[in-house]
């Protein structure tokens, strides 16, 4: 099947309506489809919305979740680190611009 699905739009206009029509039954493989589709939709929204860990003047990464890490070596690509360690999100770097105009002192 090549054809892509808008799986936002399934989600929001026609899940609620099959869900409705199948209330109170049983259908495994209904199930594991809306499973399926549930996993597929949040995994699409944490690529929309991955944890930015951004780095500071002293090299610590501050993370979209409120966290800080420190790294001895490198940024966390260099590291082989593809998801935060704390929210489990997708992680995208940030590196710190000295040149961007901001004045640390
Ligand atoms: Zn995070």
């Amino acid at each position: 099947m090549s054809e892509k699905i808008d799986l936002d739009h399934f989600m929001r206009a026609t899940l609620p309506k099959i869900k409705k029509f199948y209330e109170g039954r049983y259908y495994p493989l209904y199930t594991t489809l809306i499973v399926a589709l549930e996993q597929s939709v949040r995994e699409r929204n944490e690529i929309i919305n991955p944890c930015v860990w951004e780095e500071d003047c002293d090299g610590n990464w501050e993370t979209s979740c409120d966290q800080t890490f420190c790294l001895d070596h490198g940024c966390p690509s260099e590291n082989g680190m593809k998801y935060c360690c704390y929210c489990g999100k997708p992680l995208v770097e940030k590196r710190y611009a000295e040149e961007d105009g901001s004045k640390e002192e």
